[in-house]
């Protein structure tokens, strides 16, 4: 995976992709998925959801150019493995996930993996953690409409970045935006709605 979908593909970070080699990505996946793990692609993790393809993890982690002692938040924790792959790559990591029951079960499997610097929480990501703030990297991942939400840029650090999939007139759109102000349109990507209600189904 990390030679042929990432190296070749693009990916130079070492540090991401000794994350995404250590990281084991079958243990975040259903059972009746795991065959399928390491393959290129996006898998169904419950709830509707899925799980990204390696290559929009690594280079959402990348984009993000943590350092050692940097904070990342991430809002949409999923089946929990980009917030693995980001613990590697930072010192500490929040993740925020609607779904309780999703939460609940990352959360499990990232203790037993002895990932200890990641904090997940159950709640409506959009507002992000202003407890924690600020943050060197945010990393959204589910899709905006058009601008990422305002909370989460007022919760970057002076010189941070937010990565975020944005839905605007050219299709879906990976964005990385600066702290100062400032944008950079990455790639076409197809990723689950952000939903900014608090509420729950
Ligand atoms: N990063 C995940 C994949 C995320 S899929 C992984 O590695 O597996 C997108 C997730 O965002 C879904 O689980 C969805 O429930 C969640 N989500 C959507 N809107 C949200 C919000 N406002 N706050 C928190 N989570 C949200």
């Amino acid at each position: 995976m990390v030679e042929r979908q990432l190296r070749r593909r693009g990916i130079s970070d070492e540090r991401v992709l000794r994350a995404m080699e250590e990281v084991p990505r079958e243990r975040f996946v259903p059972p009746e998925e795991r065959k399928r793990a390491y393959r290129d692609g996006a898998l169904r993790i419950g709830e509707g959801q899925t799980i990204s393809q390696p290559w929009i993890v690594a280079s959402m982690t990348a984009l993000l150019e943590l350092g050692p002692n940097d904070r990342a938040l991430e809002v949409g924790t999923g089946s929990g493995y980009a917030a693995a792959v980001l613990s590697r790559c930072c010192r500490e990591v929040v993740t925020i996930e609607r779904h309780a029951s999703l939460a609940e079960e990352a959360a499990g499997v990232l203790r037993e993996l002895g990932y200890d610097n990641v904090e997940v929480r159950t709640g409506d990501g959009s507002r992000g953690a202003p407890d924690r703030a600020p943050f060197d990297g945010i990393s959204v991942t589910a899709t905006a409409e058009r601008e990422p939400p305002a909370a989460l840029v007022d919760q970057l650090a002076p010189h941070g970045r937010l990565v975020c999939p944005v839905r605007t007139a050219g299709g879906e759109r990976l964005t990385r935006f600066h702290a100062g102000g400032g944008k950079e349109s990455m790639v076409s990507v197809r990723f689950v709605p952000l939903v900014e209600d608090p509420g729950g189904d």
